[in-house]
């Protein structure tokens, strides 16, 4: 263990002790135990395997200069596991066997959660899957909730730096009145070939456009997006984005720093008005934008002209960070303390 080096970690797996599993069976969770084994054993004929009965969540907990874990937002994302098996026609867990669970993993894996002011945090990684047997397409009648944790690094290991976003009319992300609004796998599938390519043109990810009239910004791949402007935090309303529980408590921010909050369409021209813009999710919290670059079209927008991040965002940024790791008081109820 105390060769873990903290500050070089990077976004991905690591072994931890245990992992916390219930099960869902004859209309019944069992009680949330845990495991040492990094494997799962299932019918081949798994509903999750075939048709994409599956939803996951990503949360993270901190350590504070008080030596206490805190969890952000445990309940937030209970609800929206919720939300996402209601989506896809799964056993709905309820909120207090996913608290248990995750509070359970983060205990028993202590000793991974990454020491104060390091950076780094313990990701946490809930799954819920359908298990028992179907070829005809219908839901399963048994389900597995698993949450694992792992010790990922500081997002930012060059500073808090903007990065350029590529828009790629010939890809969608999801549908108008399809599964974007809930967390699955399937999305995420979808996504990849696009996020392959920017990648390897030099992006961080892909701004994908509203599939039904390409004119409306969307979010990216795996982020929220936003814009600010006129002292106003503008985010995009649209019946195909994830709602993003980081882009919730930022809109929460802003409006308490006294910035106007606008939820509403936002049209892919807008973007030369902005004077800051960012993605948003658990990962980064806010990762600045440079510029926005609509290949198919042959626009670039430049959000940054200096090449860095503007104040607000910066302001947002660390206000969000101090509250996440016990800093700055938790006025809104955010965090869970693990005694
Ligand atoms: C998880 C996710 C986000 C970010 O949500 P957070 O709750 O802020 O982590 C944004 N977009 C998509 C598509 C996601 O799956």
């Amino acid at each position: 263990m105390s060769t873990i080096d903290w500050g070089n970690l990077s976004f991905g797996y690591m072994k931890t002790d245990y992992n916390v599993r219930s099960y869902y069976k004859d209309g019944q969770w069992s009680t949330p135990k845990e495991t040492d084994s990094e494997e799962i054993t299932m019918h081949m004929a798994a509903t999750c395997l075939h048709y994409g009965q599956e939803a996951f969540e990503g949360l993270k907990a901190f350590r504070g200069k008080d030596g206490k874990i805190r969890i952000f937002r445990l309940r937030e994302n209970a609800l929206r596991l919720q939300s996402s098996s209601r989506g896809v026609m799964m056993a709905e867990l309820p909120v207090e066997t996913f608290e248990e669970a995750v509070i359970k993993a983060v205990k028993l894996n202590e000793r991974f959660v990454p020491p104060y002011g390091s950076g780094a945090s313990l990701y946490i990684r809930p799954l819920l899957i359908g298990t028992s047997a179907q070829v005809g397409v219908k839901p399963a009648a048994e389900y597995l909730f698993v949450v694992f944790v792992t010790p990922v690094g500081p997002y930012f290991k060059e500073g808090f730096k903007p990065t350029p976003v590529a828009i790629y009319r010939e890809y969608d992300r999801a549908a108008p009145l399809g599964t974007g609004t809930i967390k699955v796998g399937g999305n995420y599938a979808a996504s990849l070939v696009a996020g392959d390519k920017a990648h390897k043109a030099g992006y961080s990810a892909v701004l994908y456009l509203d599939a039904k009239e390409k004119k409306y910004l969307d979010e990216c791949g795996p982020a929220n997006f936003f814009g600010i402007k006129n002292n106003t935090y503008i985010t995009p309303q649209s019946s195909s984005i994830l709602p993003s529980i980081t882009n919730k408590s930022l809109m929460q921010l802003a409006e308490d720093m006294g910035m106007k909050v606008e939820r509403r369409q936002i049209p892919e021209e807008e973007l030369a008005t902005f004077e800051e813009a960012g993605q948003v999710g658990t990962a980064a919290v806010i990762s600045p934008i440079l510029r926005v670059d609509d290949i198919a079209e042959g626009k670039s927008y430049v959000i940054s002209k200096d090449g860095n991040a503007g104040p607000l965002s910066t302001k947002l940024y660390n206000k969000l960070r101090a509250i996440q790791c016990g800093d700055e008081p938790d006025t809104h109820g955010w965090v869970t303390i693990v005694e």
